[in-house]
């Protein structure tokens, strides 16, 4: 007669799985046209999100990639909206967002736009073209305003100069739980040099490496932070 009744004796521990999470990336530029032929964008290349991507796969999450035009490739695992300008790239977050339990704003949207897109092709005259730009709307601040409680949400910021200041200022108007620094040198390299930046506006971690190496340590983090 065993100790137990047979059905529980013989039956292995329970295994604990880790929650899946619904994580919405955010990655590569955007394009904003000024003519048909013509636009304002940066040489955002994507590969910080694809190796952020990559990194929330693997430790077996659910990502939606919302991505402008970029060369590379996501993890097949990943469910990819691809789309052009900023306005299109809020439209596809806000339609993924709610369903999700946080958001990774890799993207680098392009902030301006021509007030209005000619229907054909600007014609060179021979004078100066005197572009009018306003803002594009600003996609991590949107969804942060409209976070529920248990969303979190992780901004990057590239700055030329007073990197520290402008991205404590960034993180709290946009709502972000956690700012990760970065430099123009990150853009279109396969390497980068972060730091990241809790809501106090304490340093928590530096990280050097390739891409890939930065976006695992950084993903470690973020999970530990802030998936529940
Ligand atoms: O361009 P900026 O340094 O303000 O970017 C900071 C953060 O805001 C990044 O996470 C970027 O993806 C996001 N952002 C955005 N929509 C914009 C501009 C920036 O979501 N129009």
């Amino acid at each position: 007669m065993p100790p137990y009744p047979a059905h529980i004796s013989h039956r292995p521990p329970p295994t604990v799985h880790p929650r899946v999470s619904h994580l919405l990336i955010t990655s590569g530029p955007t394009r904003q046209h000024l003519d048909p032929v013509r636009y304002l964008t940066n040489a955002s290349s994507g590969r910080m999100g694809q190796s952020l991507a990559q990194a929330a796969v693997d430790a077996g999450h659910r990502v939606t990639v919302v991505s402008g035009p970029v060369d590379i490739i996501y993890p097949p695992q990943c469910e990819v909206v691809s789309v052009v300008s900023t306005e299109e790239m809020l439209a596809a977050c806000q339609r993924v967002f709610p369903q999700c339990d946080g958001v990774i704003g890799v993207a680098a949207p392009c902030d301006y736009r021509t007030v209005k897109v000619e229907e054909q092709k600007i014609k060179k005259t021979g004078e100066p073209l005197v572009l009018y730009l306003v803002e594009t709307p600003d996609i991590i601040a949107t969804l942060g305003a409209t976070k529920r409680p248990q969303q979190w949400l992780v901004g990057f910021a590239l700055e030329t100069e007073d990197l520290r200041f402008r991205a404590i200022t960034k993180m709290q108007r946009k709502h972000c739980d956690l700012m990760v620094l970065n430099g123009p040198q990150a853009i279109d390299s396969t390497e980068n040099s972060i730091e990241a930046i809790d809501a106090t506006g304490q340093t928590i971690a530096t990280i050097s490496g390739t891409k890939l190496q930065v976006a695992r340590e950084l993903f470690q983090l973020i999970a530990a932070r802030l998936i529940r």
